[in-house]
């Protein structure tokens, strides 16, 4: 297979399926020539693509979102083959993508120029412009959903995207930018470039071509990838790792509480930036709540994504639930905590060949045990008590990251305190893990630096330019 033009048979990467470890496709292994080759159409394609009219531009992402929209279970099915989730969320993920472009299709028309006059100094009028070439690097938890937040405000503004996927998950976003070229999206206006991260990602992100560069993955990857950017003095966003609490309090409704933890945990398998990672229950409702959540995980049918009524699905790779395993075995192993349920690989023999874990709560856990100070990326809910508030607040604070937090409780006073004090880029009040494209996304500390999502997220890929006219 060739990628680019002019170049040689590529390498191939496999792309297997998480629920059977089955190939289901190949991607080429691209090099750094096909980076440089992507940027430089990308380049080319600016020019024109940056002067068409936003109202044009506007019905391309309006007609992609109705294609996508028309091919949903096609699409769903691909992405749960390659990523695990079930079906339904996949489905929600595909509707959620062609939901973010048209948002940013409605609104792109809408940030004209500033302008003023000054006795002083005349006419002061703000000119917006596009930036260039833009670049993304996303990962393989919701490839659909991500690459929307990146790529909605990048072409609704006139900017052109390349776009790595993650080599785990990359066929969807090709299938997805397939739906934008077939809608009219010109040539080279969007580029995918699929490859490993110290090829493809090193690439993009040392490119001097490239003027923004958005990265979601890891804090690890994430510090490497800006320290690479930095040189070529690109605008970098890096939306990294979360580890959400959840502080639920003794007025709190009980039930929905519950099903809150529970969805808001093995969603994706527990592989969600937002996942509650951490729940703080009081000591006074502690009981019912881990009975509650008990109830509602027995109940779970574990298996291939694609199966009806299937709840939860494999992890992604067969690293990552070995890496759950050894967590969860550790806790247990130090006495930091206990299982309630689960923290096993599977009870199924049909589920040996693929990467599945079973749900699994841990209580009374130490709030110092490391899993619940370090991003645990999987079906784990560790579950600890306490009793006054500000405790709670402590310990939900007294982690690295700061992406979400949740409060359970209809006391006004708690939630303003709540509100205040939790050192998160999302505060929920009694919700969890719900990311509509209308206001900002991201995170504080170690997950992350800028905000996708919300008309500001159009305002980070355009250029201000201030214009003094003494007339
Ligand atoms: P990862 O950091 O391993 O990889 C992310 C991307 O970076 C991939 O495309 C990978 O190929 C690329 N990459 C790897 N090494 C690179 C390098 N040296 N240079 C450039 N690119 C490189 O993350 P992952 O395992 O794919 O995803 C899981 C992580 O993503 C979790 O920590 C999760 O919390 C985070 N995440 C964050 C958000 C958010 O919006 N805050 C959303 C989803 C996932």
């Amino acid at each position: 297979m060739k990628i680019g033009p002019g170049d040689e048979p590529h390498e191939q990467i496999s792309v297997l399926n998480p629920a059977d470890g089955s190939i289901i496709g190949e991607v080429p292994a691209g090099t750094r020539q096909d980076a440089d080759n992507a940027v430089l159409l990308a380049r080319e394609a600016f020019s024109s693509w940056s002067r068409t009219d936003a109202t044009n531009r506007s019905k391309i992402l309006f007609t992609s979102a109705e294609r996508v929209r028309a091919d949903q279970k096609e699409l769903a099915v691909l992405l749960t083959r390659e990523q695990g989730k079930p079906i339904r969320e996949s489905m929600n993920e595909i509707a959620g993508f062609a939901r973010v472009l048209e948002y940013y299709a409605s609104i792109s028309g809408s940030l004209p120029g500033d302008y003023g006059k000054s006795s002083s100094y005349g006419h002061m009028v703000v000119a917006r412009q596009p930036l260039g070439v833009c670049a993304a690097i996303i990962p393989w938890n919701m490839p659909a959903l991500i690459m929307a937040w990146k790529i909605g405000p990048v072409l609704a503004t006139g900017n052109t995207m390349v776009l790595k996927p993650s080599k785990t998950a990359p066929l969807t976003c090709i299938a997805l930018a397939g739906h934008l070229s077939a809608s009219g999206l010109p040539e080279d206006v969007l580029k995918i470039v699929t490859g490993t991260g110290e090829v493809i990602g090193k690439s993009l992100a040392t490119h001097p071509d490239i003027r923004s560069l958005s990265f979601t993955g890891s804090v690890d990857t994430g510090i490497r990838v800006a320290s690479l950017a930095a040189p070529t003095l690109k605008k970098t966003i890096l939306e990294l790792g979360g580890s959400d609490a959840m502080i639920v309090c003794h007025d709190a409704d009980l039930k929905a509480a519950a099903k809150g933890a529970v969805s808001g945990r093995f969603f994706n398998c527990g592989q969600t930036c937002t996942a509650i990672k951490r729940v703080f229950v009081h000591e006074q409702i502690a009981g019912s709540f881990i009975n509650e959540i008990k109830e509602l995980t027995s109940r779970f049918k574990i298996g291939n994504g694609l199966e009806s009524g299937v709840d939860m699905g494999p992890l992604h790779t067969r690293r990552q639930r070995d890496l759950v395993h050894e967590i969860v075995r550790n806790t247990i192993d130090s006495d930091m905590g206990q299982v309630l349920t689960g923290g096993v690989l599977s009870d199924a023999g049909s589920l040996n060949s693929g990467n599945f874990y079973m749900p699994t709560i841990l209580t009374d856990v130490d709030p110092d045990a490391p899993v619940m100070k370090e991003e645990v990326f999987g079906p784990v809910l560790p579950v600890t008590t306490f009793s006054t508030l500000d405790e709670a607040i402590d310990h939900a604070n007294a982690t690295r990251f700061g992406l979400g937090s949740s409060v359970w409780t209809h006391d006004a006073r708690t939630i303003s305190r709540a509100i205040e004090e939790l050192n998160a880029g999302i505060i929920w009040v009694n919700q969890h893990l719900r990311i509509p494209p209308e206001v900002p996304f991201g995170g504080m500390k170690s997950s992350g630096i800028g905000r996708e999502n919300g008309r500001n997220a159009l305002l980070s890929y355009l250029e201000e330019k201030t214009i003094l006219i003494n007339p």
